[in-house]
């Protein structure tokens, strides 16, 4: 099936006489014949649903459209984007070990990698997403187990070099994770490029509606953890009776013992009700994200020439640092823009408030078009250094452009700079 039709039809295949919708399976447990078919389960945990906190039809049926869609052996939603972080970084580090990644990331990932996760003994080394092989190298370390990045950055809208940090991460026997939330598997399968973990938050493109919060990881089962780094994925788990992830689930390893033991523990997964409304948006991924490309290409090639703006971020404009490496990884740039208005910080706050249509508002990728001004909102929490490391200046808006017709956004865009 190509994008379009795994949007539609993939995860979910009613039989005769079943729902067309896939169905809400609103119930925390499931029911067993005998108390030896459940005590089975707890030895086979992947024979049989037990309980919602870690596994749930409805939501199964997502995780399966979303790991077709990326092309990987297997995919676990989890109740936000940032838990999918958390769970994606946590199956591969305990106390003592760190991780790379690019500065250019999510404000709340920085965050996570920067201020919790070290408290918890997990160490983040920062590296420019523009950096050669040898400085990517430099920062990895004997206790280092990934390399994290996001294809199209938020807001930095960088886009990831995959095959420079997939390249560099394997010849150190480690994973590449990277959070695809931007550009989502319609623009880019970061699989194909040796991507080993994908992630997202569900909350933006996929749902697509402001709807609900989620997150998604997905293995691409391409990794070998057989290579001494990763003993938790070869060695018996004691709290599994003795289960070999690599040994008893072989290419799925990874995302099974994210269900098992992370899921299992910490909780943190959907509702049933929130992964229906997650689909509902999968369905048309593929026809919206198309639109949202067009629509933000017109409003990018706007504010270049509007005279009112210093700069203008979006790696779908010729001048962008990234074209090329847009050109290569996505098919098309996503809905997103970041500039930089005249007169800094004062002039972001009237011209926002001057727009009518754009509503102002602490999310983005929905189909409705929306600013923020991240200085003062998502990355108010960072220092300055940190926030020009993660490509964010004092005038910087940003713009997720939606669904509406391209020229009532440019002209409620117009009123913000007649404001000014
Ligand atoms: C929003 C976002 C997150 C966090 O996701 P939530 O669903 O809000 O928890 C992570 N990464 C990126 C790129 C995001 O845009």
């Amino acid at each position: 099936m190509r994008d379009e039709t795994k949007c539609i039809h993939a995860g979910y295949r009613p039989k005769n006489g079943e729902p067309k919708m896939v169905p809400i399976v609103q119930s925390t447990t499931y029911v067993f014949n005998s108390a030896k078919e459940v005590s089975d389960v707890f030895d086979e945990p992947t024979k049989a649903l037990v309980y919602s906190r870690f596994a749930n039809p409805t939501v199964m049926a997502v995780e399966q459209k979303i790991a077709e869609l990326e092309g990987g052996v297997g995919a676990m939603c989890t109740s936000s984007g940032q838990m999918a972080s958390l769970m994606a970084v946590l199956n591969l580090c305990k106390a003592g070990d760190s991780i790379v990644s690019t500065s250019q990331i999510y404000g709340g990932t920085v965050n996570l990698f920067a201020v919790t996760l070290k408290k918890y003994g997990i160490e983040t080394i920062f590296v420019d997403a523009y950096a050669d092989e040898a400085a990517i190298s430099a920062a990895i370390q004997d206790n280092t187990k990934a390399i994290f990045g996001e294809t199209i950055a938020n807001p930095a809208l960088t886009v990831l070099d995959i095959e420079k940090f997939a390249k560099v991460a394997h010849a150190h026997g480690i994973p590449l994770i990277v959070d695809n939330t931007f550009a989502t598997p319609v623009l880019c399968k970061p699989i194909e490029y040796g991507a080993d973990i994908v992630i997202h938050s569900t909350s933006k493109y996929m749902d697509g509606h402001a709807v609900q919060v989620g997150g998604v990881i997905v293995d691409s089962g391409n990794f070998d953890w057989t290579n001494g780094k990763f003993p938790d994925f070869t060695e018996p788990d004691e709290s599994y009776h003795g289960i070999r992830y690599v040994q008893d689930y072989g290419k799925a390893a990874y995302i099974i013992k994210a269900r098992t033991q992370l899921m299992r523990d910490f909780g943190g997964y959907p509702a049933a009700n929130s992964a229906f409304l997650l689909n509902l948006g999968l369905e048309t991924l593929a026809l919206r994200m198309e639109r949202y490309c067009e629509n933000a290409q017109k409003v990018a090639e706007f504010l270049e020439t509007c005279g009112k703006v210093e700069k203008v971020i979006y790696p779908g404009l010729k001048s962008s640092r990234d074209y090329a490496t847009a050109q290569k990884y996505l098919k098309g740039a996503s809905g997103v823009i970041s500039f930089v208005i005249q007169g800094g910080r004062e002039a972001a706050v009237r011209f926002m408030d001057s727009l009518e249509l754009v509503s102002i508002e602490v999310h983005v990728a929905d189909i409705r078009t929306s600013v923020l001004h991240p200085a003062s909102t998502t990355h108010r929490q960072l220092t300055d250094e940190q926030l020009v490391a993660a490509g964010v200046e004092p005038g910087l808006i940003r713009l997720s452009v939606g669904l509406e017709h391209y020229e009532d956004i440019l002209e409620d865009l117009a009123k913000g700079f007649a404001s000014l």
